[in-house]
């Protein structure tokens, strides 16, 4: 985490920026390692702080030892004006894309004469190539989602409600040693499963019926993302039609995979998959995302995402085809990059559309 900082203040060196804010929890985690609700990082090309109160002055000197702990006893910003001094501040760099409007005038009050600077992404670019510890985590959050979806398919029949399915699939894998979930589950059947981002609702699954589940858990604070779609019962041949053409277009996808080629590339080999067999409307979002502290991070692998990937970063490969009113298919894996492919971290049967009966 020490270099991780020390990045950070080359950076600020390099723009000639004398500090900046860290607040966005995942962002604060990643360079501090502290986990408590209230704090700041204050980040210099010199010293860096944790700016914390009372409550969490002894968790952070355990949780950051490569930071100077700054006790907050009025606002953080009374802090930060208290210590203008000590460190030079003239400009302060900001993450634009997390500060309310609010905290921004505050800081614009309370430090007159000091240069505020957004800063947006810093951090999250450095987030994007993970080392070998979050390496680590990552498999074992992703390996979690395998022996979920395995437990989950023994579970699910007719007359249950997608509700239960999610309940039961969190709770297995709370007790098999989740911290938490990464995101709502989604869990869609039968028509609902057109909506790409449907949350388990209180529809009771019926024979027939295409099931999308897409979860993911957080292990060791890293996040973890999978989508199976399976049928209960015989599946409605439009269904297994497109599930055929998704798992076409996720293979080309995770194909296209490999260090040095640029995001929107892969999302271009899935999508010409689904493009080719005539269904590209009903492919509306991108084909994937980076994974780690945040369950949606950079890289985007979409059209507008140009950043060439890296060996070390964790992706998703994701394409789906959503028929409105009828159902949908989305097929979902997450892998690293490496520097002449990609390596699953999800393993989860998906070659044949699963019939659970
Ligand atoms: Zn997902
Ligand atoms: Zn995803």
């Amino acid at each position: 985490m020490k270099k991780r900082v020390a990045k950070i203040g080359g950076l600020l060196a390099e723009k000639g920026i004398d500090a900046m804010l860290v607040m966005q929890p995942e962002n604060r985690y990643y360079l501090s390692g502290f986990t408590g609700d209230t704090g700041a990082l204050l980040i210099t090309a010199d010293d860096s702080f944790i700016c914390t109160d009372f409550r969490y002055i002894e968790q952070a000197r355990e949780q950051s030892p490569h930071l100077q702990v700054a006790r907050v006893t009025d606002t953080l910003v009374e802090k930060l004006a208290a210590m203008r001094e000590d460190i030079g501040l003239r400009t302060l760099a900001f993450e634009g894309d997390f500060i309310n409007y609010t905290m921004y005038n505050t800081l614009g009050d309370k430090l007159p004469g000091v240069e505020l600077v957004p800063l947006d992404g810093a951090v999250e670019k450095l987030r994007r190539v993970k080392d070998r510890s979050e390496l680590a985590a990552i498999a074992k959050s992703m390996a979690m989602l395998d022996r979920g979806f395995e437990y989950i398919c023994g579970f699910i029949k007719p007359g249950i409600t997608e509700i239960a399915v999610s309940l039961e699939l969190e709770i297995f894998m709370r007790h098999q040693g989740a911290s938490g979930t990464s995101f709502p589950f989604i869990v869609a059947s039968g028509p609902r499963a057109s909506l790409p981002h449907g949350e388990a609702s209180d529809r009771v699954i019926g024979e027939g019926d295409i099931l999308t589940l897409d979860f993911g858990v957080i292990m060791e604070h890293y996040c973890s993302d999978m989508t199976r779609t399976v049928t209960v019962g015989a599946a409605p041949p439009e269904m297994e039609k497109i599930y055929y053409i998704v798992l076409e277009a996720q293979h080309a996808g995770l194909k296209a995979v490999k260090a040095g080629v640029s995001a929107s590339s892969v999302d271009k080999a899935a999508r010409d998959v689904i493009e080719a067999h005539g269904y590209g409307e009903y492919f509306g979002h991108g084909t994937g995302h980076g994974v780690g502290l945040a369950v949606h991070e950079a890289p985007r692998l979409s059209a507008r995402d140009d950043t060439v990937l890296e060996a070390g970063m964790v992706v998703t490969v994701e394409p789906g085809i959503y028929l409105p009113g009828r159902g949908g298919v989305r097929i979902e894996d997450s892998v690293v990059v490496e520097q002449n492919g990609c390596r699953l971290l999800t393993n989860s049967p998906k070659d044949a559309l699963l019939v659970i009966s």
